[in-house]
């Protein structure tokens, strides 16, 4: 594989005596859609907050193009270019798209609506940006959420089982927003315990059982089974 975007070298957490993560290896390649696969409780979003500053290691090694990544909160791993959209969303309904946007991107009205409608274009992510949110749909305010990232550039993008909160027709398209992200040179961490999502959108999946890594794998090379299997411990 080409050199790692980020790289976690034997990364732990433990919550008192929950060994959250335990001694986590994990590569992150340019311009992929990597799958973070558990189920309740595995550990996925305790490597999510590592991964976005949240939270610290307690012990191992995180690396970002090579260079020894030190996270201290999300504003430094924003910097380094990680963003992160998650489960539940956090716009202002009361305000509309571009409002919401110009809270935390700077940039004159007119600029933020052109390049909110330009990154819609380019990637499938439609959405009116003088619509207030509390008119649009779950699938339209995810849209935003993905849009205010990708105003910061980023390198990574997090999202958090974005799948769960969104009907069929949506997810259809959300996939093809992602593999046109990773086409343009994102890469994308994809949280999930869906396995068949898994195997229809992402080129490599980590699976996670009680805090450790028991598969590193091409989910396109294995059936639901075997991924299950991984991810539990034994057939569904
Ligand atoms: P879910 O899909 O339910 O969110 P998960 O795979 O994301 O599950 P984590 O939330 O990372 O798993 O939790 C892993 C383990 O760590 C669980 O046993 C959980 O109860 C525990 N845990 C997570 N955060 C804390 C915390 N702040 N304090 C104590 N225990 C925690």
């Amino acid at each position: 594989m080409t050199a790692p975007l980020l790289s976690l070298r034997g990364v732990s957490k433990s919550y008192g005596q929950i060994h959250a993560n335990q001694g986590i290896d994990l590569d992150v390649a340019p311009q992929s859609i990597h799958a973070i696969l558990g189920e309740n409780g595995a550990g996925k979003s305790t490597l999510m907050k590592l991964i976005y500053g949240v939270e610290m290691p307690d012990t191992g090694e995180m690396l970002w193009e090579g260079e020894p990544l030190k996270l201290t909160s999300p504003a430094v791993a924003r910097r380094y270019g990680i963003g992160m959209v998650f489960q539940h969303f956090s716009l202002l309904e009361t305000l509309t798209v571009a409002e919401n946007i110009a809270l935390v991107i700077d940039g004159r009205k007119a600029e933020l609506i052109e390049r909110i409608t330009t990154l819609g274009r380019e990637f499938g992510l439609e959405v009116d940006p003088l619509a207030h949110v509390h008119a649009l749909s779950v699938g339209e305010r995810q849209r935003v959420e993905i849009i205010r990232c990708l105003m910061t550039n980023p390198k990574l993008l997090i999202l958090d089982e974005p799948t769960s909160v969104l009907p069929p027709q949506s997810v259809t398209k959300l996939f093809e927003t992602l593999k046109k992200l990773r086409d343009s040179g994102v890469s994308i961490l994809f949280i999930s315990h869906k396995l068949e999502e898994i195997r229809a959108v992402c080129d490599h999946a980590t699976i996670l059982r009680s805090g450790l890594v028991t598969g590193n794998v091409d989910p396109r090379e294995h059936d639901a089974h075997d991924l299950a299997r991984m991810m539990i411990g034994r057939d569904m």
